[in-house]
């Protein structure tokens, strides 16, 4: 059953969401080759709580950190490591928080110092899958209208969308109905309604969609291990359309300020 939430409840979802924000926001101020995930991770436990927050993944069905980082190949779930990031990686840094009793979820790919060509057109390609799938969530639209078009334009500029893991509701949970795949056909599924909040996720592959576990239980890969690109927002429909509850806008003013990346989507 879906939980649609009223306005108080989504005003305390966007104060997580944009606690998300502001966390990787700090990680944008300091990524750069050399620096490991490790340190990263400890950054944005310790900004977190901080600030009234609880890291959300960590301790969720046993993740031991308050990150996932996976880079290049890695799609999601990765493990923050003690190993330096490397100039040309790319590294999709995935953050949940729990404050006053709601979840915000959000994920961003940054680009390590300059990184090649095709890797970039992958990363803006499922970045504006994002933006046009959240385009589609409004009322009269359907879910399947918003996952048919974030796998059309993944797909149109010849890459192809991971089956296996979704989007979400969210809210009290980290995870609830409705499950949002990115890809999908037109007109079916839930009809989207004022008060739904959901995670949007596309995560797109540039070589084929399969997709395999590592032992460590956790670590998604691609199967041909070429890259993998993930971005998400936290969305609520208000006044029959989406609102995006989290922020890119925060994180992208950092990588401005942050000589080290070179790549900036906007
Ligand atoms: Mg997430
Ligand atoms: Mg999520």
């Amino acid at each position: 059953m879906i939980h649609y939430k009223s306005i108080e409840d989504i005003e305390s979802i966007r104060e997580s969401s944009l606690l998300v924000a502001k966390t990787h926001a700090l990680l944008a101020m300091e990524i750069r080759p050399g620096i490991t995930s490790l340190s990263l991770d400890r950054l944005a436990e310790t900004f977190i709580r901080d600030h009234g927050g609880v890291p959300a993944f960590k301790g969720y069905q046993g993740f031991p950190y308050t990150l996932c980082v996976s880079p290049n190949e890695v799609v999601v779930h990765g493990f923050p490591r003690n190993e330096p990031l490397r100039e040309g990686d790319i590294v999709s840094i995935d953050c949940g928080v729990l404050k006053n009793g709601f979840y915000g979820d959000s994920a961003y790919t940054f680009g390590i110092g300059e990184i090649p060509c095709p890797v970039a057109r992958l990363l803006r390609t499922t970045y504006e899958s994002l933006y046009l799938g959240i385009e589609q969530l409004m009322v009269g639209n359907t879910l399947g209208d918003v996952s048919w078009t974030i796998q059309r334009h993944a797909e149109k500029a010849g890459y192809s969308v991971v089956r296996e893991l979704v989007g979400h509701g969210l809210g009290r949970q980290l995870h609830e109905p409705p499950e949002l795949p990115n890809y999908g056909k037109k007109g079916q599924g839930e009809p989207v309604r004022n008060g739904l909040v959901v995670a949007i996720e596309p995560m797109i592959n540039q070589g084929r969609r399969f997709v395999m576990q590592e032992s460590d239980g956790w670590t998604i890969r691609t199967a041909d291990r070429k890259p993998s690109a993930h971005y998400e927002h936290t969305v609520a429909v208000v006044n029959g359309k989406a609102e995006i509850l989290s922020s890119f806008e925060l994180i992208e003013q950092a990588l401005k300020e942050n000589n080290h990346n070179s790549f900036i989507i906007r």
